[in-house]
């Protein structure tokens, strides 16, 4: 195995089968080749009641300004169905070009992309001018709890401190090129509770149907926009994910309604203006006539934009100078460990094409890995040019 190669480290560490919380092996993997290239290791293990323990690894070449963090994580999302997948999930298995396996895009292909540029750059110019940290965590898939916030919170202590960070994700929609994320939204769950009274359908007069209520609560809720957007972000927007009164009666008037929802916000809102936001809207649209209650969950993605600087335009840069592609600046999809990040240094995120992730059958063109490895050496190059 040649680590200086991405498809070479992506194959090792997809035959490591670390679905979340296990190690499986690959952040063991990750340590010998770091530190055989002359990297510092450590491996932090973190625990809270009521997770699993979980594995991390932090490592550092260089002791000088500036610091790069290249960050990623080897947890990977369950298989499903072994038998659906054409090539075994964790075979790691190269067929006419194609590298096959769980975690391909997301996100050991990106990190073994990562990992191989920085080899060669600490191979080929072991003077580069500044440090190469190197933040894996366990922990991305599941609930990310003892992973990155714990990790980057160890590493302050530590007194290590970042200048630039990139994110390994899969960012791209179509092909290797077109989009580097500098910010995500925000996501925050909450659900609504309409009482009412149960009674017999043909007294409806006797009883109070919370269907009717919630039906109003909802339509409440979605009558205007939450904003038009901003110059970075979409609007946001929230969907109603289920409605419940769990009868199975045709003659029953239900005592209770339930509603869950998911709003996913843009950079002018936080958790906290949001809730004031719904329940404004909930208490006007119920008047007198609804009883209700609504609870949201506690959230820690907040929605977060890292402003079009220089570092994000070097990576652009590098991007279009390997696939004559310039890519878009992005904050749409789901969140990611990149809001944790935002807090100690500007990230942003750009991988592999993100078409078969958490997919059975996912895999990459070993073409794009190679790529990808050149487009982060051209990074790295620029980067430590001053
Ligand atoms: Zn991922």
């Amino acid at each position: 195995m040649n680590p200086r190669s991405a498809v070479d480290l992506a194959q090792a560490l997809i035959r490591c089968p670390s679905v979340t919380p296990a190690e499986g092996g690959a952040l063991a993997l990750l340590a010998r080749v770091l530190e055989a290239a002359g990297f510092a290791v450590e491996r932090p293990v973190f625990s809270a009641p009521g997770t699993p323990d979980v594995e991390n690894l932090y490592a550092r070449i260089g002791t000088g300004a500036p610091v790069l963090l290249l960050a990623g994580h080897t947890d990977v999302v369950p298989p499903g169905d072994e038998g659906r997948w054409t090539h075994p999930p964790f075979s790691g298995e190269i067929v006419d070009g194609v590298l096959w396996g769980r975690g391909a895009v997301d996100m050991k292909g990106g990190i073994a992309a990562m990992l191989a540029a920085a080899l060669d750059l600490v191979a080929t110019r072991p003077d580069f001018p500044g440090s190469i940290a190197v933040l894996i965590t366990g922990d991305e898939e599941g609930p990310a709890i003892n992973g990155t916030v714990k990790l980057l919170e160890w590493a302050k202590a530590r007194g290590e401190r970042f200048d630039a960070c990139i994110l390994g994700e899969p960012t791209n929609p179509e092909r290797l090129g077109d989009m580097i994320k500098i910010g995500r939204r925000g996501s925050l769950s909450g659900t609504l509770v309409v009482h009412g009274k149960q009674g017999h359908v043909a007294y409806p007069h006797l009883a109070d149907n919370p269907i009717e209520g919630m039906v109003r609560l909802l339509a409440g809720l979605k009558a205007t926009l939450l904003d038009a957007g901003t110059v970075h972000f979409a609007a946001s927007n929230l969907e109603v994910t289920t409605v419940d009164v769990g009868n199975p009666a045709t003659n029953v008037i239900p005592g209770e309604a339930r509603a869950a929802f998911n709003i996913r916000f843009n950079d002018l809102w936080t958790p906290a203006t949001l809730e004031t936001e719904i329940r404004r809207r909930l208490e006007a649209a119920a008047g007198n006539a609804v009883r209700w209650e609504a609870s949201f969950e506690n959230t820690n993605a907040v929605a977060f934009l890292t402003e079009p600087n220089a570092f994000v335009r070097r990576v652009q840069d590098a991007v279009e100078a390997e696939t004559g592609i310039r890519p878009a600046l992005s904050t749409t999809g789901g969140t990611s460990d990149a809001r944790f990040i935002k807090d100690y240094c500007p990230v942003l995120e750009f991988g592999l094409v993100g078409q078969t992730m958490h997919q059975v059958d996912e895999r990459v063109p070993v073409a794009e890995l190679e790529r990808l490895q050149a487009i982060y050496g051209r990074v790295l190059e620029a980067y430590f040019a001053g």
